[in-house]
């Protein structure tokens, strides 16, 4: 059936649908020149131009199977797009099929053992207000518009992973509709959610709900923002290996973060526990040492704290990238200066490192392969319009190559770099051949692609 038979059928057929489904609108799918295409397609990243020929906006797991089903009776290859905040477009397609999942956005906090359940269009900021307003808390990123299904497919860090672990480690239970159009459930098939802990991303099928652990929701949060500013390469290149000193002892209530632009270091520094309690004052002591200033610290409520981490509204042109996990300063040592000279010399270029590791390490294991990483690096580069400035793009080039050169292999999911070559040991590291496995069993035709999702095995 053509797209536009299909979408008259269906919409014909709205009268006769049972009574639960006929309460949300029918599946509907957008051609190019349908109203409501460009909405639907809109990434976060403002430089992907990536022109599906269909995308299915789907409100309904039903919905979700219908789509598949299509895309494989077309012959059309499918990307999934829940957020929208893939860096580099993986949940868009040229000429594809995209099934959008931003209409299932429901969610239910289940009483007495206070699981949560959400749809795949759920977003970081409707999680948290959600939550929060029944005293539970999810641990995820902070940014409010990422959607919840992407970052705990990818894993999932945020302020509070060292205190309670990664958001993928709170997933109890996930739906999924297979590379086949068939519905699969982790109660059945235990691989599944193993795979969907940090290895789920575009890889072989569709995520359709997730159930999640929730942790009682910490009353307050403790920031203090550092900074230390006219510094020059080797002074930003002390510093930053001062953070990683301090941010290694620092207890797992703390999540800090370092970012060095231009001329510029930032420290951020966060706490559950009080802002008067000895280690929250012991931090704050050693980067002062460090020469950083700060105009003191804040506690508010949880809520309104995360609010202030929302970032900025997009879409936006960026390029980031992952810039790798870290044991220690020690594997950054021989890129320090030269990443420190470069960021400094290039206008939009910002390096980043957070803190990982506490109650991440002691997770059980899962697809997410990096749990013995305390430090995670991000390299971004943003400006106001059109193409990255030529300057930029060559800094960009210059960190990404220092990182290689020291021998920084292993990469987040959640921040891919299209340029990497070895991006399977990179993001899955010993894990790549079981997702290969399941890859095999739940997408045999690899109906569901983007260019760096796990490949079939060879034969
Ligand atoms: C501004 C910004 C802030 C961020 N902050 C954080 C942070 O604090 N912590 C952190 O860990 N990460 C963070 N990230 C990275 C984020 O986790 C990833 O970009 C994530 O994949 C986005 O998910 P999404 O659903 O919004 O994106 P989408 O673009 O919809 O999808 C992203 C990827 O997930 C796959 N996918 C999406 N939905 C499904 C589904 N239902 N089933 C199967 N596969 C699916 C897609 O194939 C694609 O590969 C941030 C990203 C941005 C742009």
């Amino acid at each position: 059936m053509s797209p536009l038979s299909r979408r008259s059928f269906l919409g014909l057929s709205i009268a006769s649908l049972p009574a639960w489904a006929a309460e949300k609108p029918a599946l509907r799918y957008l051609q190019p020149a349908d109203a409501g295409y460009e909405d639907a397609r809109r990434p976060f990243n403002s430089c992907i131009l990536l022109k599906p020929a269909l995308i299915a906006c789907c409100r309904t797991e039903a919905d979700v199977v219908a789509a598949v089903r299509h895309a494989k009776d077309a012959g059309l290859p499918v990307a999934v797009k829940s957020g929208g905040h893939a860096f580099h477009g993986f949940s868009l397609n040229e000429g594809g099929l995209v099934v959008e999942l931003s209409g299932m956005n429901n969610r239910l906090l289940e009483q007495g053992s206070y699981r949560f359940s959400a749809g795949p269009g759920l977003k970081l900021r409707d999680c948290y207000s959600w939550l929060l307003a029944r005293g539970r808390l999810l641990p995820a990123g902070s940014c409010g518009g990422v959607g919840l299904a992407g970052l705990t497919l990818g894993g999932g860090y945020g302020l509070f992973s060292r205190e309670f672990g990664l958001t993928c480690d709170h997933l109890t239970q996930v739906r999924m509709v297979n590379g086949n159009g068939e519905i699969r459930d982790s109660r059945d098939e235990p691989e599944l959610l193993w795979a969907c802990r940090g290895g789920g991303n575009g890889n072989f099928g569709i995520a359709t709900s997730f159930t999640f652990e929730t942790q009682a929701a910490p009353p307050n949060l403790a920031t203090r923002k550092f900074t230390a500013k006219g510094l020059d390469a080797s002074g930003l290149a002390r510093l930053l290996e001062r953070w990683f000193e301090i941010a290694a002892t620092l207890p797992d209530p703390c999540f800090s973060a370092v970012i060095l632009n231009g001329s510029q270091a930032t420290v951020l520094l966060t706490s559950t526990e009080s802002a008067d309690g000895p280690a929250f004052a012991a931090a704050t002591k050693s980067f002062s040492q460090a020469g950083l200033s700060s105009k003191g610290s804040l506690t508010k409520p949880l809520a309104s704290s995360i609010g202030r981490y929302e970032g900025r509204p997009g879409p936006l042109p960026f390029d980031n990238v992952s810039a790798g996990f870290y044991r220690s300063f020690a594997d950054l040592q021989s890129a320090a200066a030269g990443i420190c000279a470069t960021v400094r010399e290039t206008p939009g270029l910002i390096f980043q490192v957070n803190t990982l590791g506490g109650a991440i390490t002691r997770a059980a294991a899962s697809a997410y392969p990096h749990r013995g990483f305390p430090f995670l690096g991000e390299l971004q580069a943003y400006w106001e319009k059109g193409k990255i400035p030529a300057k930029l793009a060559a800094g960009h080039a210059s960190v990404r190559q220092a990182l290689a050169a020291a021998g920084i292999r292993r990469h987040y999911r959640n921040y891919p770099d299209p340029r990497l070559e070895n991006w399977q040991d990179a993001y899955f590291s010993g894990t790549y051949a079981r997702l290969q496995a399941l890859k095999a069993k739940l997408d045999p035709g690899d109906r569901i692609r983007h260019p760096q999702s796990v490949r079939l095995p060879a034969v």
